[in-house]
């Protein structure tokens, strides 16, 4: 089989650690596999670089930002290859350019667009494990290094087990699996076998940070079999796989949290056609994603609206709208920092009705108030204040018994 492995941050984040990792990458390859291998940096060193780029400057230019963060995983990728020599196995490491990974040139958040990776084949027949620095890309026409975002190295991982149509791509991170919630914060979180793309999906962008929103698109597009694994044991983890039968019996899989996202309000916003369309334009125009929206009942021909977006846009976020708001004749705008998004996933919701008024009995009882609510198909999301957050994560376990096992 070939088998791609993805180590993250902690479990590189010191060399004791990367010996661990360079045992368990030799022990598949004693067990007759061709390994590639994908790295994030150590933990906390991507954090470090961003925090020195904002030191010497107010707004860092983000092609120089790529040239910076991506240097946390060069080093990895080089003591990672050592630790496996030094076992008495050949291995070779590849930055992004010499794996092939080739992206798009939205710098910080660049999207993987191919990867060549000749030289990763050409590694594997010699019979070297592979090991190829995560989160970082390159341009095709600039020959600029490029990043994939926080927690991109689940996307190289599962871009290049993709490309070289890889039999497995096994994430190991700190956790021995999904589970239904952060088991960080909530001890009776259970551990899934397996969960479906769609389901991890929703989970992840709502905030779930075991694996990266866009790992998990790419896996569902190319079928890439995904499991995610502990570093430190050898526990049985979680597959994310194509849905069946069994997963629409449980109604509820998961709790999501998110802490980044912060809530613009407008106040008097005149109420007719084409303010919406102003509003939202501009901010599109300056690169901010728009989340959640809510607009109140119009009085007087005034209305009040409110979304939410990336808390890493708050500042940029005032700016823009201080000239929206002007140019609309709206009253005022005021942004929200100590907000949470809390979130509940579940294929089955598709059949089960009731499921958003368990929730919002569930947050009355503890007297939690509710901003703003958004759902899907499969997903219902509320905004609550953030101090609030693990209570409520808590409480909607419980009130859908996650903790049991369907
Ligand atoms: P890595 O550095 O290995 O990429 P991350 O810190 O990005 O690891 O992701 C692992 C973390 O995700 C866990 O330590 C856990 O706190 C968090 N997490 C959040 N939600 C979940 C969940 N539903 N299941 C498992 N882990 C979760
Ligand atoms: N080192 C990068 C980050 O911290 C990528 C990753 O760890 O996946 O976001
Ligand atoms: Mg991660």
């Amino acid at each position: 089989m070939l088998i791609v492995q993805k180590y993250g941050g902690t479990s590189v984040g010191n060399p004791e650690r990367i010996r661990n990792v360079a045992k368990r990458v030799c022990r598949a390859k004693d067990e007759g596999h061709d390994v590639v291998v994908v790295v994030s940096a150590m933990s906390g060193e991507t954090d470090k670089l961003i925090n020195l780029a904002n030191q010497v400057s107010e707004n860092p230019d983000p092609r120089e930002m790529d040239m910076l963060v991506s240097t946390g995983e060069r080093v990895t990728i080089a003591l990672l290859a050592m630790a496996i020599q030094s076992l008495g196995y050949k291995a070779q490491s590849f930055t992004g350019r010499q794996a092939g990974i080739i992206s798009d040139n939205v710098h910080t958040k660049a999207r993987i667009e191919k990867i060549t990776g000749d030289r990763l084949r050409h590694a594997i027949k010699e019979g070297k494990i592979a090991v190829v620095a995560g989160f970082q890309g390159i341009t095709e026409t600039s020959d600029d290094v490029t990043t994939l975002g926080r927690g991109g190295s689940d996307l190289s991982a599962v871009a290049v087990a993709a490309a070289l149509k890889a039999d497995l791509c096994d994430i190991y991170t700190d956790v021995d699996g999904v589970y239904t919630t952060d088991p960080n914060m909530v001890p009776q979180a259970r551990k899934l076998d397996k969960i479906s793309y769609d389901e991890m999906l929703e989970l992840a962008s709502l905030g779930a940070k075991v694996l990266q929103t866009r790992s998990v698109e790419f896996a569902k597009k190319y079928n890439v079999p995904v499991r995610v694994l502990s570093s430190f044991n050898d526990n049985p983890g979680t597959l994310v796989t194509k849905e069946d039968s069994d997963m629409e019996k449980v109604v509820v899989s998961g709790v999501a949290y998110d802490k980044n996202q912060v809530k613009v309000t407008v106040q008097g916003v005149p109420d007719k056609p084409g303010v919406a369309a102003k509003i939202f334009n501009t901010i599109s125009d300056n690169n901010v994603v728009v989340d959640m929206i809510i607009q109140n009942i119009g009085e007087g021909g005034l209305t009040d609206m409110s979304f939410t977006v990336p808390r890493t846009d708050a500042k940029k976020i005032q700016e823009v709208m201080k000239k929206v708001v002007a140019e609309i004749g709206a009253k005022n705008v005021t942004v929200k920092e100590d907000i949470a998004k809390i979130s509940i996933v579940g294929v089955g919701m598709r059949s089960h009705s009731g499921v958003a008024a368990k929730m919002f009995t569930a947050m009355a009882k503890e007297g939690i108030n509710i901003m703003m609510i958004s759902t899907s198909e499969i997903k219902i999301s509320c905004v609550i204040d953030a101090k609030y957050t693990e209570l409520a994560v808590r409480v909607l376990h419980e009130t859908f018994e996650m903790d049991k096992a369907a």
